[in-house]
């Protein structure tokens, strides 16, 4: 492969791997791997801490925006593994915030325009010397829409749930299988029907469904593209 150094941008629904499959790249390419969904969370945790949101998934906006400018987001990052640990103000939040009562609350907090400003500035900073991989909702249409290689993947919603239920379970939370495919249903008509930034696929990305693919040939299939993007 050249040594050209990608911005590689991808996408897709929640759930169907994304990041799994951008660390595996991130690793193999020694490119920096950021998990925008984590940022989005973090401030979610943050708004949940600070009794900013309801149950009802009700943002107060006004006081939010008041404090959105001290809400610190950082990751530590560790190249040889590309694991990705999250911070919030300099505390470590990585479990805190993959767990249930996040996820339910997420998707209100990042369809909020000041919100999602503030993360793509701060995605764009991160990104900007490029050999990086980015997944997100946003970042092949909004973030980098220049990137080198987007990538779009989905996966039945019966299928995410059970990879999502399967993850948490492992790590005793518990949760329901029907409660997994609830959120996962919410989060999917939440991202796509936003007003600002709604999850949709660019025009110019590479589906990967990966319902029916094991890792490995997941992982294949992407690698091919990264190679015919380096050639291009
Ligand atoms: O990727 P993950 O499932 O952790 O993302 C959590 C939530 O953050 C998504 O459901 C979506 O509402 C939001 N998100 C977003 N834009 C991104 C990444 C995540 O709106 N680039």
């Amino acid at each position: 492969m050249s040594d050209k150094k990608l911005t590689i941008a991808i996408d897709g629904f929640s759930s169907c791997g994304k990041s799994t499959v951008a660390k595996e790249l991130a690793k193999k390419l020694g490119y920096i791997y950021v998990d925008t969904g984590a940022m989005y969370r973090a401030v979610t945790l943050y708004c949940m801490r600070n009794s900013l949101i309801s149950d009802d998934g009700t943002v107060n906006e006004t006081e939010l925006k008041k404090v959105i400018g001290n809400v610190g987001i950082s990751f530590i990052y560790d190249q040889q593994t590309s694991k990705n640990t999250t911070l919030l103000n300099g505390e470590v939040v990585e479990d805190e915030i993959r767990r249930i009562e996040v996820s339910n609350k997420v998707s209100y907090v990042s369809r909020i325009d000041f919100v999602r400003a503030q993360m793509v500035k701060l995605q764009q900073d991160m990104g900007r010397q490029g050999g990086i991989v980015m997944d997100g909702r946003d970042i092949g249409t909004v973030v980098f829409p220049n990137a080198d290689l987007k990538i779009f993947m989905t996966a039945s919603p019966e299928v995410r749930a059970q990879r999502r239920f399967d993850e948490l379970t492992a790590k005793g939370e518990k949760v329901t299988f029907d409660e997994i495919l609830e959120n996962v249903n919410q989060r999917d008509y939440l991202d796509q029907h936003r007003e600002v930034s709604p999850l949709r696929q660019a025009d110019d990305a590479h589906v990967v469904d990966n319902s029916n693919m094991t890792r490995e040939e997941q992982f294949d299939v992407i690698l091919q593209l990264v190679v015919n993007a380096k050639n291009n």
